[in-house]
């Protein structure tokens, strides 16, 4: 499979070469350059078909001639220590649990796979640096995954504030490969710098630079993996249409459902739970998205005003409008909903879900009542209910513990540097590492 521009048909690029340059020089986004049937790798599955085995069997189908089998097995067996879980609650729903990976996000699938596929890309390859910009828990995710991989030194780009749950073992004067930075600016300010290093292409060069913020299709593609391991445990029960039920802020997760459904896994609908935070939803019901200033919500995760895939969605959009609007359905869910949702999930199947997975129970609730009666909506639970104990606590009275996993994600620790939001002062500090 080669990727594409958002921006242009021509001149499409191995999947090595995207993840590796992460943007496409013209300012737009990588996608797939063509559609791929898949079909004959994961319709034999069964529920026995392990996550990293389909992870194996999949990723070569849709690398053929970048990754061999041998080495998908590799990169699989390395990438994932931790599962996605599929439970079947009833008729109507299941709960597909992404937060078992190691900081109790869904965002450790896609980094754990990019990690892993980036090594195997780069062996005999000159060696590159994956620079991020680092918020909440994802900056550990980062550090973990790339820990101690051949050939990648990773600079994490923190903004102003605590830098938490990094060990500092794993940074490069003690020997490993992690650069933390601390940039004196706000998050949005990181983000454009590593738009802005990328984009320095006689730097980028020089260092071999990437990202492995969401936007890299080497993070986005594998997310895809798990939205047909929930189909092939749940096919044989499913009586009539199937849809998944995406908590949704960037839109990464959901673009990755329809990338799976673009292989060919059978799904009729994915639902794009949304908090207040909902302009976007204009736009897939085929209406103008006028951007809105953010709010503030007990969904944090979705709180996003201008979504970093908007480009990837406009682009599925221009290919077929009128399918697009059968296939994706917006909904959004405010605070109280949220509370609601998640209390009544607890008492109805004894299980807590985090704010989050709550916005999509909802979402699910309303939008597959226009379906029919024998419909079945998959939950993605994206984040693990014990980091939003509060929230899990004001709704439903219950206390939850961290797992000591997730507990150390709370220790503090120092960047290597605190620089002015420059890229000058970035490429100084990056060099003085040396
Ligand atoms: C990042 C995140 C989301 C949103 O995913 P997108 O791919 O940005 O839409 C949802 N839930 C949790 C817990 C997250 O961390």
């Amino acid at each position: 499979m080669q990727f594409r521009s958002t921006k242009s048909h021509e001149n499409p690029v191995s999947f090595k070469e995207a993840v590796l340059r992460c943007l496409p020089p013209d300012g737009g986004l990588y996608v797939p350059a063509s559609v791929l049937d898949m079909r004959q790798y994961f319709l034999y599955m069964d529920a026995e078909t392990s996550y990293p085995e389909l992870a194996a069997t999949v990723a070569p189908g849709l690398l053929q001639g970048e990754l061999n089998p041998f080495s998908a097995s590799r990169v699989a067996e390395s990438a994932f220590d931790f599962e996605p879980e599929l439970r079947r609650l009833d008729e109507r729903f299941s709960l597909l649990t992404l937060y078992n990976g190691p900081t109790g996000i869904f965002k450790d699938f896609g980094i754990a796979f990019l990690a892993a596929v980036m090594e195997e890309l780069l062996k005999n390859h000159r060696p590159a640096m994956i620079i991020s910009a680092a918020r909440g828990d994802t900056g550990v995710s980062i550090a973990n995954a790339f820990r101690n991989r051949q050939n990648i030194m990773s600079v994490l780009l923190y903004p102003s504030g605590a830098i938490q749950g990094l060990d500092p073992a794993a940074s490069v004067p003690k020997g490993g490969n992690i650069i933390p930075i601390q940039i004196e600016g706000s998050f949005d300010e990181c983000q454009r710098l590593v738009t802005e290093i990328i984009q320095d292409r006689p730097y980028a060069e020089r260092y071999g630079i990437t990202s492995a913020n969401a936007i890299n299709v080497g993070r986005l593609l594998p997310q895809s993996f798990y939205f047909l391991y929930a189909f092939v445990k749940i096919k044989k029960y499913l009586k009539g249409d199937l849809l998944f039920s995406v908590p949704s802020g960037n839109f990464g997760n959901l673009i990755a459902g329809l990338y799976a459904w673009k292989f060919g896994m059978p799904v009729n609908g994915v639902i794009a739970a949304m908090n207040a935070n909902n302009a976007f939803g204009d736009f897939i019901k085929g209406r103008k998205f006028i951007p809105q200033p953010v709010k503030v919500t007990n969904s944090p995760a979705l709180d996003v005003g201008y979504p970093s895939n908007y480009e990837r969605m406009v682009s599925f959009y221009d290919e077929a409008p009128s399918v697009m609007r059968n296939m994706v359905f917006p909904a959004a869910v405010d605070n109280d909903e949220t509370l609601k949702a998640l209390e009544r999930f607890w008492k109805r199947y004894g299980i807590i879900l985090d704010p989050h997975a709550a916005v999509a129970y909802a979402a699910a609730e309303r939008v597959s009542s226009a379906f029919d009666p024998g419909s079945h909506v998959v939950i993605i639970a994206t984040g693990h209910p014990a980091k939003k104990a509060a929230t899990v606590m004001q709704a439903t009275g219950q206390t939850l513990d961290l797992p000591q996993r997730l507990s150390m994600l709370r220790e503090k620790s120092d960047p290597l540097a605190v620089i002015k939001p420059s890229l000058d002062a970035l490429e100084t500090a990056i060099a003085s590492c040396f």
